[in-house]
């Protein structure tokens, strides 16, 4: 009988369910993104369409593992950061499973998540992990029990950067791949603010000055570039400070800007210079529900003590080296 780790991702537009099997070799991921029409997330829609999709996938899994004649033998979900509404509809769901199969609850942080599934699908074992998505820009690695953070943004991450840029010109969110499209259709590019401090990052200047240039009718595949230029170069420059102290030989790029080819193509550089292993994910840098699954395994075979039902609260804020590890 197969024996399979079930792990719920909530956290913000995308509902998952993810299944792992004990041993690790087989890695499912059924997931759902909400898409706003017009602006970005909105927490309260977000949450009704994790309430309204979730029955639909969890009939699916269960059918899954019905037809593998398998088992759960423990449940995980995203318990944060994300937004509350959202990460509410994960855990309520997570919470009346675990109790259901009489099986154990963990709560995952969503950050760790993307890194570890990251790690496996790359084969990266002690990597300085750059993780750029919706809600994260950080530049960390594991130390011991924790993942320590070398760098992060100080005000929006990149990927917000990239969707409020392209809202403001009027492209619905996420619109990373066209920005990184209209990006390539040019070779011109405008100076905009370069902000780094120390090894942290900041990119709300940069906004305004786009929205800015964007008025005065500078063309937007222009902007494009000069945003990614700009934005990558920053990143890069934060990374190879953190190269030169952490003495890491492994570079992981992860999350949902980890798509894009430009800024691949900035950090395999980077590793080049540092005679360090570069790789990204083929899959699943987006928001998922095979990496809380896979993590709630990381959990599991460690033996880590599981939530109380009742002190199973969700954390909107929880912070990347806040979080102890059991492995
Ligand atoms: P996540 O929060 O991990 O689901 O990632 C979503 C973010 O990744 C959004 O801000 C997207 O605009 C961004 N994104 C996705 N693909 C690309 C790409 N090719 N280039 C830049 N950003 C991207
Ligand atoms: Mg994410």
């Amino acid at each position: 009988m197969v024996r399979y780790i079930l792990g719920i991702e909530s956290t913000a537009h995308t509902f998952g369910i993810g299944l792992v099997s004990s041993d690790g070799s087989e890695v499912l991921d059924f997931s759902h993104t909400y898409t706003p029409k017009i602006g970005g997330i909105h927490p309260r829609e977000a949450a009704e369409h994790h309430t309204k999709i979730a029955p639909i996938l969890l009939r699916r899994v269960l059918e899954y593992i019905a037809n593998r004649r398998g088992k759960i033998v423990a449940v995980g979900f995203a318990r944060g950061p994300g937004l509350g509404p959202c990460l509410r509809v994960g855990a309520t769901l997570a919470r009346a499973l675990a109790m259901r199969f009489l099986v154990p609850l963990y709560g995952v942080h969503h950050a760790i998540a993307h890194i570890e599934i990251a790690k496996k699908l790359t084969g990266l074992c002690n990597p300085l992990t750059i993780l750029v998505s919706g809600g994260h820009t950080v530049i960390a690695s594991k130390e011991g029990n924790r993942y320590r953070i070398w760098g992060e943004t100080l005000d929006i991450s990149l990927g917000n950067l990239i969707d409020m840029f392209m809202r403001a010109a009027g492209y619905p969110s996420p619109a990373g791949p066209l920005c990184e499209k209209l990006a390539r259709e040019t070779q011109e590019y405008i100076e905009i603010p370069y902000v780094v401090k120390g090894t942290d990052l900041s990119f709300s200047g940069i906004l305004s000055v786009l929205k800015e240039k964007l008025k005065q009718g500078i063309d937007i595949k222009i902007l494009c570039r000069s945003l990614q230029e700009t934005a990558f170069a920053m990143l890069c420059e934060v990374v190879e400070r953190a190269l030169a102290h952490s003495e890491k030989k492994e570079i992981l790029l992860c999350g949902g800007v980890a798509n894009n080819k430009r800024l691949q193509e900035m950090l395999k550089i980077v590793a080049e210079e540092y005679e360090a292993r570069f790789a990204v994910p083929n899959k699943w840098n987006g928001d998922n529900g095979a990496m809380i699954a896979y993590t709630t395994l990381l959990y599991y075979t460690n033996n880590a003590k599981p939530l109380k039902i009742e002190e199973s609260y969700v954390l909107p804020l929880w912070r990347l080296d806040q979080v102890v590890l059991p492995y």
